[in-house]
């Protein structure tokens, strides 16, 4: 039997690479397509990349021409919350209108399988802790509410057109591949632990915690952080579901712990010998105070487990920073 061969849209992210790689470790023939916009070239560890844009809809069909693909991973958004207050449409252009472009295209191949990157931002300011898939979904930027129209813009293909796709929402994607060959790298970096790991390499002077007031344990916001590779190995559960004959289904994807920014960074203190400074200052604008998933729907259905602690994500992001 020729192995499946899975079309990944933005596998020159930081996801998208850790996708990417363990893909083909597990023997699927492996099609990065990106426009390298907030990608990297050099993370893809895969012969065959097609560069393109998911607007340009005749170059998505010279790709869909030229190999027979099974299934499309969709990994190519925008994530910046702060960026999509100040500019909706760019967010809404892209992570909506050009999702739809390769839905349409995907349908005129009869290709009918998707795996879908979604976050806990649609989920807004939670009502409750931990958070289960069914919780009210009430996002509070234009960032999580491109996601949620792209969620019932699916529901509805999968119900008038047969497309079926497994949907996982994020919690705090963290870490990188234990080979040190690709990592996280955003430009501007917005994310906890990349900051902090930049501070400590003295690339930057201090780390801002935003916000020591929140009521939690130590006045800080508590996150649950979930190492990429264990994210990567969800979507390859998920997809195996999927050419199981299995329906569309969404799931959380956390780790279900909650730690704190205070406790981030102490621990990234003690994984890297460096004491480096810590400013505590105001609050970032559309934070929630906690964030922490009820993952048990995707253990029970695809079986997955966590295999990495914060000690792993941190001690792995870590080794990637100091050698890029
Ligand atoms: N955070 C912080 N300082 C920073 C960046 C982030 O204190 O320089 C906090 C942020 O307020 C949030 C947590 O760290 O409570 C995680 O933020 P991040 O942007 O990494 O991910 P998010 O939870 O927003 O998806």
């Amino acid at each position: 039997m020729r192995p499946k061969t899975i079309l990944v849209i933005g596998g020159a992210g930081y996801i998208g690479s850790h996708q990417v790689k363990l893909l083909d470790q597990r023997g699927y023939n492996v099609i990065v397509y990106d426009n390298l916009s907030t990608g990297y070239r050099d993370l893809v560890t895969v012969d065959n990349f097609e560069e393109g844009d998911l607007a340009d809809k005749d170059r998505l069909r010279e790709v869909f021409n030229k190999y027979q693909i099974d299934a499309v991973m969709h990994f190519a958004a925008f994530i910046q919350v702060g960026e999509s207050i100040k500019d909706p449409a760019k967010y809404y252009r892209n992570n909506v209108t050009n999702a739809i472009n390769l839905l349409d295209i995907m349908l005129e191949y009869d290709v009918k399988n998707l795996i879908f990157s979604s976050t806990a931002a649609v989920y807004g300011e939670p009502e409750e802790i931990p958070i289960k898939e069914t919780h009210t979904k009430a996002p509070i930027n234009p960032y999580g509410r491109s996601k949620l129209m792209i969620e019932k813009i699916l529901k509805d293909y999968d119900q008038a057109y047969g497309l079926r796709y497994t949907c996982f929402r994020y919690f705090n994607a963290s870490g990188a591949d234990d080979s040190g060959r690709i990592g996280e790298k955003h430009n501007p970096e917005t994310h906890l632990i990349p900051l902090i790991l930049q501070t400590a390499l003295g690339e930057r002077d201090d780390i801002y915690i935003f916000g020591i007031d929140y009521n939690t344990k130590d006045g800080t916001c508590i996150r649950d952080f979930v190492h990429v590779n264990d994210l990567a190995d969800a979507h390859i559960k998920g997809l195996e579901r999927l050419f199981g004959g299995g329906g569309s289904e969404t799931f959380n994807l956390g780790s279900g712990k909650g730690y704190s920014v205070k406790e981030i960074i102490n621990q990234a203190k003690e994984i890297t010998g460096v004491d480096f400074k810590v400013v505590e200052g105001e609050r970032r604008d559309g934070d929630p105070a906690i964030l922490i998933a009820d993952s048990s729907k995707v253990k029970q259905v695809l079986k997955w487990e966590p295999k990495y602690t914060l000690n792993d994500i941190i001690r792995t992001a870590w080794n990637w920073h100091k050698h890029n």
